[in-house]
C-alpha cells in the first residue's frame, strides 16, 4: 500500500522524504563509496567516474525489469534477436545493459478490431516471443511467472514475458482470457489508441468516446482477469475507464508504460496524480516511460532534437512519482521498439539502464530503492496478482 508518508510530491530533487529504514542498508553496502552526512542520509559521489562506476556495477547485479518493450512490432525476419537488431532491442545489449526481464508486447493495431484480425495479429506476436525463446534456450528463457523470470536471472539468461496491447483479440469472447493466459500471456492493456469493444481510449480522436470508461463486456473482462490472475494494464485507458477498472479490480493493477500529467498538461495519455494514487492504493505499480512525449511538454509541440528528453527527465519523472505514489509503487516501462525517434540519447536502447541508474544515485537513491524501481516492484506485483487468483 501507499506510504502516507511520501505521499506529497515535493521540490526538491532529493528524495528526503522517503524513510530512513530504506536508507540505512543502501549506506551500509555501498559505505566506500557514499560517504554518510548524519544519520539516513546519502550523499552520492561527486566524481562522475565513480558515479558512473557504481551505475554499472548495480546493473549488472541488480534485477531488472522492463515492463513495456514493443520487440514484436518491430521485429524482422532477417534479424536474429540473439545477433542483433537494427531496434531498440536485442540480447546482447539487454546483456550489457543489465535487463533481466523484458515485457515483450504483442501489440494489435487498432485497425485489426473492424478488419476482424485481431485474433491473429496477437497470435502471430506471441508466436514471434515463443519461438524466439525455444530457439534459443541457452540465452532466452520464457517467463510465465515471476518464479520462471527469477530462474532465468539465476541462470543468466534473458527472461522474456508476454503482454498483449489492446483487448480487441479477445473479439467478445471471455474464454480467450484463458486461452491467452495459457499461452504465456502475464498482462493485457485493454485498449491502444482507439475506443475498442472493451474500454475507451485516452487517445481517441472522437472525444465522445464510446463507452464512458468501460463496456459492460469491459467490466466482465476484469472480474475474468482477477479470477485467472492476469495482470490488468491500464496505459492507454481514459481517467474514467481506469477509475472504473481500479473499483472493480480486486487485485492490483499496473500502467505498464505511462508518464505524468502533471508534467505534460492537457497530455490525456499520461496519468493524473490522483490516478498514480488510485494504481499504488490498488497494491500496484506505474512503469515510467522513456520517450520524450511522456515528458517534455516541448517536445509534443515541436518534434525538435533540442526538446528531446534525457537521462536526467526521466529519473526526474521516477522521483516525482514515488513522492506521489511511494517507492513500492515505481518501475521501468520504457516504451522501447515503440517510441524510438523520441528516446533520450543516453536512453537510446536496452544497453542504456547504467545512465538512468547514475541519475537516481546522483539524486540520493540507495541499493535498496534502486532494486525496487528496477524489478523488484514489477515481478511483487506480477505475483501477488497470481496468488490472488490462486486463493
Ligand atoms: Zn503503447
Amino acid at each position: 500500500m501507499r506510504n502516507p508518508s511520501i505521499s506529497t510530491p515535493g521540490t526538491s530533487r532529493r528524495p528526503a522524504a522517503r524513510t530512513a529504514r530504506s536508507r540505512i542498508p543502501a549506506i551500509a553496502l555501498s559505505a566506500v563509496l557514499l560517504a554518510s552526512c548524519g544519520p539516513g542520509r546519502a550523499i552520492p559521489p561527486r566524481d562522475p567516474a565513480v558515479l558512473k562506476a557504481r551505475a554499472v556495477e548495480l546493473t549488472a547485479r541488480l534485477f531488472i525489469a522492463d515492463g513495456h518493450i514493443d520487440y514484436p512490432d518491430r521485429a524482422s525476419p532477417y534479424e536474429d534477436l540473439t545477433i542483433g537488431t537494427s531496434g531498440n532491442f536485442d540480447e546482447p545489449r539487454a546483456r550489457k545493459g543489465g535487463l533481466n526481464l523484458a515485457f515483450l508486447a504483442a501489440y494489435v493495431p487498432p485497425e485489426d478490431e473492424d478488419a476482424g484480425t485481431a485474433f491473429s495479429r496477437a497470435e502471430e506476436r506471441i508466436d514471434l516471443v515463443l519461438k524466439a525463446a525455444e530457439a534459443h534456450p541457452d540465452k532466452l528463457a520464457l517467463a510465465r511467472s515471476p518464479e520462471d523470470a527469477r530462474a532465468a536471472f539465476g541462470s543468466g539468461r534473458l527472461a522474456l514475458a508476454v503482454g498483449i496491447e489492446n483487448g480487441a483479440p479477445l473479439e467478445g469472447r471471455l474464454d480467450r482470457l484463458r486461452y491467452f493466459r495459457d499461452r504465456g500471456a502475464s498482462y493485457i492493456g485493454l485498449v491502444h489508441s482507439e475506443d475498442n469493444h472493451l474500454c475507451d481510449s485516452s487517445m481517441e480522436p472522437d472525444p465522445a468516446h464510446r463507452w464512458g470508461g468501460l463496456s459492460p463486456f469491459g467490466r466482465e473482462v476484469i472480474g475474468e482477469m482477477n479470477r485467472l490472475g492476469i495482470v490488468i494494464d491500464v496505459s492507454h485507458a481514459t481517467d474514467e475507464a481506469i477509475r472504473q477498472i481500479l473499483k472493480l479490480s480486486s487485485a492490483p493493477v499496473i500502467a505498464s508504460h505511462s508518464g505524468l500529467r502533471s508534467l505534460t498538461p492537457g497530455y490525456e495519455r499520461n496519468l493524473p496524480d490522483d490516478l498514480v494514487r488510485g494504481v499504488a492504493e490498488s497494491g500496484g505499480i506505474v512503469c515510467l516511460a522513456f520517450g520524450s512525449y511522456f515528458l517534455r511538454d516541448a517536445y509534443r509541440s515541436t518534434h525538435a532534437s533540442a526538446d528531446l528528453a534525457t537521462a536526467r527527465d526521466v529519473a526526474e519523472a521516477i522521483d516525482r512519482t514515488v513522492r506521489i505514489a511511494g517507492i513500492d509503487h515505481v518501475g521501468l516501462g520504457s516504451d522501447f521498439d515503440g517510441v524510438g525517434f523520441s528516446l533520450p540519447k543516453e536512453l537510446a536502447d536496452v544497453s542504456m539502464y547504467a545512465n538512468l541508474v547514475r541519475e537516481l544515485l546522483s539524486m540520493g537513491y540507495g541499493e535498496e530503492d534502486l532494486a525496487k524501481i528496477l524489478g523488484g516492484n514489477l515481478l511483487r506485483v506480477w505475483g501477488e496478482v497470481r496468488a490472488k487468483a490462486e486463493e
